[in-house]
């Protein structure tokens, strides 16, 4: 049972209250942690809110986006340099939900959610990661697949401006508004003279955590960027993930529709 809450108004003073309070839960937007409370299925009897913290905003300076990890996801919407972003931000939960769900929070949430995690994949993100004694910078891959330790907190997230146009995604779900992900696809597709350049490819709702695409990555590198050659790559999406059943999907479905969703996203048909 929950029995306290520390409101630190610094990194340094987060840091000290996970010190003080070793079973705590660091609460960003609560979108996820506190149904959890709600529930009673919690296994934690502290939180640390990240609110007063200070790692809100978006920079971006020499083609480089840095977002601090407690920004809302409602907060890149505003965000000229993110207008490429928007059809996912869109696709994430409901504008009421986006207000106070964060980037940060986003990396952590069972999947079948975690479409800005997918997002943060494609476009080759990092994070720094926080220790209160030292930062490390880890692919978000690592950090959405292995987690964090206990007193680590990420502070940022960067990830390089993808070429106009190159960023793709699609998302697959029930409905329109606070759908969890059958499969979300997330990409960054650049080519040269019809033939890919460079191709990276987040994936949502088929894994444990959101996964690089990695063996479709490799199948469509220096290929044409054609109808059949994505559709051929696309395929080798099987190697890459590893789906559950849930209410919304069975593992057999989301295997199945994946590879068409990922010529969707890249392709558009
Ligand atoms: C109705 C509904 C619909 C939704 N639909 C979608 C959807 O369509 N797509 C989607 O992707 N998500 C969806 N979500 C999930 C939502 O986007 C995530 O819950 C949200 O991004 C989590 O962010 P938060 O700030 O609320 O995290 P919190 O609930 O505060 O925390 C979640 C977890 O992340 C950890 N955490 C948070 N910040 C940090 C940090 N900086 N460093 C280390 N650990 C941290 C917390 O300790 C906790 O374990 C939905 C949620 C709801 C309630």
């Amino acid at each position: 049972m929950l029995q306290a809450i520390a409101t630190p108004g610094s990194l340094a003073e987060a840091h000290a209250a996970l010190s003080r309070l070793p079973d705590a839960r660091l609460l960003a937007g609560g979108t996820a942690l506190v149904p959890v409370l709600n529930y009673g299925t919690d296994d934690f009897t502290s939180l640390v809110s990240l609110r007063h913290v200070g790692l809100t905003g978006v920079n971006v300076k020499d083609g480089v986006v840095t977002i601090g990890a407690a920004t809302t996801l409602a907060e890149l919407e505003d965000e000229r340099a993110l207008a490429f972003l928007r059809a996912a931000l869109d696709a994430i939960a409901s504008p009421t939900i986006r207000n106070m769900a964060t980037v940060g929070g986003n990396l952590f949430v069972k999947q079948p959610y975690g479409d800005f995690a997918a997002c943060l994949i494609a476009l080759g993100a990092s994070a720094m990661v926080s220790n209160g004694t030292t930062a490390r910078v880890e692919a978000i891959e690592t950090v959405v697949s292995s987690g964090l330790k206990q007193g680590e907190i990420v502070t940022h997230v960067s990830f390089p401006l993808p070429e106009a146009g190159s960023f793709k995604f699609a998302k697959a779900g029930r409905k329109a508004l606070n759908a969890a992900a059958i499969v979300t696809v997330a990409a960054v597709v650049e080519t040269a003279a019809g033939r890919v350049t460079r191709v990276s490819i987040g994936l949502g709702g088929v894994a444990k955590s959101a996964v690089r695409a990695a063996s479709v990555e490799k199948a469509l590198s220096g290929n044409s960027f054609d109808r059949v050659s994505v559709e051929r790559a696309a395929k080798e999406a099987t190697r890459d993930i590893d789906p559950s059943d849930d209410a919304y999907a069975s593992a057999w479905y989301r295997a199945r529709v994946a590879p068409v969703h990922i010529r969707r996203a890249l392709i558009g048909e």
